[in-house]
């Protein structure tokens, strides 16, 4: 099990007040107090314009990746613009870190079919891993016939792919911070444990999770029914999560690649996507 959360900033204007690193602070006293090591996926420009919320991390212990530059889909993207970019958010962090950066996340798992390139890129800006595949159909973004388990894309890159779970006819990312909020305790508990044990879980949080104090209100880029499903249940955020990694080992994203790199480990299929309009 890992922990790990996406470090990103919501305001769409700057009347909106800051409140990624209040929250953030809190996850990182929560996490201190259960003695749990985790991932941070911080965005580039975040990173730029706030060095210290790196260094809070990392001076915490934890691991801190790159979850792109600027918080944009892949596909709005070209490859080379793509790959300038990581490679700039890369070696940003690094230098605020004094850490090699190993780990990458796609913004809203948008590592789809429509940017076959995209593991390349993400190999040539020098990440050991990578944890942008939803491995189903998804309204947003997904690439169902993905394998739920690590593998390799063909650049020898590892990919963690997100953990989903059926529920009656949908698949779900239920370890998501709206789906950690929203479904029953009991629901989540019960598809933990039914999962492949070569899967490997990990939880995708953000800061506005954790964020009891803030008003609701509408983000002008989704509709009313996202914005109320980012805003719902926050007061249950800790006691889930809590409930989730009770009694289990986490360990951060880089460490868990580790072991699975390590020759002789795991089995890892190496997986391409598959060409459009193929026979
Ligand atoms: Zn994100």
């Amino acid at each position: 099990m890992s922990f790990t959360i996406d470090v990103e900033d919501i305001r769409t204007s700057s009347e909106q007040q800051y409140r990624v690193r209040l929250n953030v602070d809190r996850v990182l006293a929560w996490l201190h107090e259960r003695e749990v090591i985790g991932t941070a996926f911080v965005v580039g420009k975040l990173a730029e314009s706030d060095p210290s919320l790196v260094r809070a991390i990392v001076d915490a212990g934890h691991e801190v990746g790159l979850h792109s530059w600027s918080h944009t889909a892949i596909e709005k993207h070209t490859p080379s613009d793509f790959g300038q970019d990581i490679k700039k958010g890369r070696e940003l962090l690094q230098d605020i870190s004094q850490q090699p950066i190993r780990g990458f996340r796609a913004p809203f798992m948008s590592l789809t079919t429509s940017t076959p390139w995209a593991p390349d890129q993400i190999a040539g800006a020098g990440f050991t891993y990578s944890s942008s595949v939803l491995p189903a159909s998804s309204p947003l973004f997904g690439l169902p016939g993905a394998p739920k388990t690590p593998f390799l894309w063909e650049s020898g890159l590892l990919e963690l792919p997100c953990p989903v779970t059926r529920i009656g006819p949908l698949t779900i990312p239920f370890l998501g911070g709206t789906y950690i909020r929203l479904l029953p305790r009991a629901v989540t508990i019960g598809a933990l444990r039914r999962q492949d044990q070569d899967s490997v879980m990990w939880t995708y949080c953000h800061p506005w999770d954790f964020d009891t104090e803030e008003r609701f209100r509408q983000y002008p880029e989704t509709g009313f029914v996202t914005s109320l499903l980012c805003f719902r249940g926050r007061r249950r955020m800790f006691p889930q999560l809590g409930a989730i990694i009770h009694d289990l080992e986490c360990s951060s994203l880089s460490d868990i690649a580790t072991s699975l790199l390590t020759p002789g480990t795991a089995k890892l299929d190496v997986f391409s996507i598959p060409a459009r309009n193929a026979a």
